[in-house]
């Protein structure tokens, strides 16, 4: 079997993504999917795309590692990160879903069978940036809990932070005390809403200097968080080693992290207690999976960010059915139903947890002509 094309489509529904899917064709009829959404820089890696195909036409998809390994190093003098690694996501996804495909069986059988039933997951209520009132992140949270998830992650940080000019463009921002007062509030009145054990965790999406972002913690420590979400920015190793001396709650890390290697210190130096790799962006199933090993042999839980499309999330759901040190797969529970108009079939969910079916590879199609209805102008293939 030779790989005779790669194609990339970005689509958006209303109010959703923008996501960004790959397929890679084959000369014997089949194809396999794959994403590398990445919502600020889609084009950047459709561009990506579109310059390895060279290296992947041709090719036999069979050999996954092998491609892997030459779109990687091909680029590691600029870093083999960032949108490199993402268009590896997209094209890695879609060769083990031609490699289950060819062999009649879904992705976590390649990966050595089941080690569970189904996968557990966690999804979002509200972030306190996105204008709710508090009132209102309880209601959603209580639905949530009615709907049969355990486990909830807000962003309870308002923008009353001090940031000078470049306020929400990136720069590292000091939390006001004020801000921490609301976060606090916002994190109890969940708490108090759901009961002592339903699990909570906190996202400060790597903004805060380590001086408030210690702060925040030590003022949240009595509410009983499963974790506190990248506390600080992901550049400094160094002020991550910071917070985790001055502070007792658990860190999650990882989203922002890309290939195994960036993942090296978090382990060697016990910078978090989960780690959360995102498919799309670290390296596909294959790195995926690596990470996932990585993380078990230092008795770190796997906890995958999955953010982002519906392909993501099925292709995640194969590597956390076959990993053992799994602790929850992200999700956004609300946007399932959209989901279900741009895939089929639409993968099974209920119970807080997704559960396998035996379809080959990951078990999902994109629905081609919902995709070009809400195609993205300006993309490529
Ligand atoms: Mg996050």
């Amino acid at each position: 079997m030779k790989i005779t094309d790669v194609k990339t489509y970005i689509t958006q529904l209303p109010g959703r993504g923008p996501w960004q899917f790959v397929e890679v064709y084959t000369d014997e009829g089949l194809t396999g999917l794959g994403e590398c959404t990445w919502s600020a820089g889609n084009f950047l890696i459709q561009q990506v795309v579109e310059s390895v195909k060279p290296l992947v036409v041709g090719q036999d998809p069979a050999n996954i590692e092998e491609i892997w390994q030459l779109i990687y190093r091909r680029h590691l003098r600029i870093g083999g990160r960032g949108p490199v690694s993402a268009a590896i996501s997209g094209i890695d996804i879609a060769l083990w879903d031609i490699k289950g495909k060819a062999l009649c069986v879904p992705v976590y059988q390649l990966l050595g069978g089941p080690v569970r039933e189904s996968v557990p997951l966690y999804t979002h209520v509200q972030d306190a940036r996105q204008d709710a009132t508090i009132d209102e992140a309880i209601a959603m949270a209580l639905a949530t809990k009615a709907d049969g998830h355990q486990a909830i992650k807000t962003d309870p940080f308002l923008d009353m932070t001090t940031s000078g000019r470049f306020k929400g463009a990136s720069l590292v921002e000091k939390l006001t005390p004020a801000a921490i007062s609301y976060a606090v509030e916002w994190v109890s009145a969940l708490r108090e809403a759901l009961g002592p054990d339903f699990e909570l965790m906190i996202d400060a999406h790597a903004r805060f200097d380590v001086a408030s972002a210690i702060a925040a913690a030590r003022a949240l420590e009595p509410l009983g968080l499963t974790w506190f979400e990248e506390p600080v920015p992901q550049e400094s190793y160094v002020a991550l080693k910071e917070f985790r001396e001055n502070t007792n709650v658990a860190v999650s890390v990882g989203e922002s992290l890309f290939t195994r290697y960036d993942f090296v210190p978090i382990f060697e130096e016990r910078l978090a207690d989960f780690v959360m790799p995102d498919i799309a962006w670290t390296g596909g199933i294959s790195e995926l999976r690596r990470i996932a090993a990585m993380a078990e042999s230092y008795y770190v839980p796997f906890t995958p960010h999955d953010a982002i499309g519906p392909v993501a999330i099925a292709s995640t759901f194969q590597v956390c059915m076959a990993t053992p040190n799994l602790y929850r797969q992200e999700c956004l529970h609300n946007w399932f139903d959209d989901f279900a108009t741009i895939v089929t079939p639409m993968f099974e969910h209920h119970d807080g947890a997704i559960w396998p079916s035996d379809r080959p590879g990951i078990g999902i199609e994109l629905i081609h002509e919902e995709v070009e209805r809400h195609a993205v102008s300006g993309h490529m293939s």
